[in-house]
């Protein structure tokens, strides 16, 4: 159930089959010379729209902005403040609460640091303050995980390389704006840089040569498979509470 496409009276509906709502997180932020800036937004848009196709879920509109460090200097990222996007998921998960949900799964697209880190904090809070809702804050990279292992050549892809770029080949095609070339940052150990981009010229961090629309269609059916689990596990979730 897509809510950015039903009416009132199917979002009311919707409520009798299910109780659970995933809301997709993203980022405007570059994705080498030939992705999307959206990318991370529609790999969890789409993940959240196919699950749905096969269990009861509603998926909210995604977040397209998110906290962004690392690229925030190269061309096309939009960043937010991470008080700001801790601000938005509360007011969010607050309002859906009181339209009716009670499990909530943050899925984010993106999975920088801080920007996780963020959606981790508003996550406690809200626990904390309403006794009765779950939430699961993942990112898609940890869904995808181990199992991909032997699927993925590129040790250590993970922006805009093998893995992103499959997954808009399969997805969106049209997106894709040729292809690029392998690159790993070479950011000083611990040191903050102000200037990104010289570490990172391309803004690349893998190997985009390595893609192809096949492994994008089994990465992403993968990501489906453990969301439509997680779906399953929140609803069955008691928490024994010692207090
Ligand atoms: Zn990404």
């Amino acid at each position: 159930m897509i809510i950015e496409e039903m009416t009132m009276k199917e979002f009311e509906e919707g409520l009798e089959r299910t109780r659970t709502v995933l809301i997709p997180f993203g980022a405007v932020e570059e994705h080498g010379p030939h992705l999307p800036l959206s990318t991370d937004t529609i790999q969890a848009y789409e993940v959240g729209k196919k699950a749905a196709e096969q269990v009861s879920l509603f998926v909210a509109p995604p977040i397209h902005y998110g906290n962004c460090r690392s690229t925030s200097t190269h061309p096309g990222t939009i960043s937010i403040q991470t008080a700001t996007l801790k601000a938005l998921t509360k007011d969010i998960v607050n309002s859906l609460r009181q339209q009716g949900m009670k499990n909530f799964i943050i899925l984010t697209g993106h999975a920088g640091g801080a920007h996780k880190m963020a959606l981790q904090d508003a996550g406690e809070e809200l626990i904390a303050q309403f006794q009765d809702i779950t939430m699961a804050v993942v990112t898609e990279f940890d869904l995808a995980s181990k199992e991909d292992a032997t699927l993925i050549e590129t040790f250590g892809d993970s922006h805009a390389g093998e893995i992103e770029t499959s997954r808009i080949m399969h997805t969106h095609p049209h997106l894709v704006k040729g292809s690029a070339l392998r690159e790993f940052p070479t950011f000083p150990m611990g040191i903050l840089v102000r200037d990104k981009r010289k570490y990172w010229p391309n803004g690349v961090w893998g190997d985009p040569s390595k893609a192809s629309a096949e492994k994008g269609r089994q990465i992403e059916a993968v990501v489906v498979r453990r969301v439509i689990a997680l779906v399953r596990e929140i609803e069955s979730f008691r928490e024994d509470i010692f207090l």
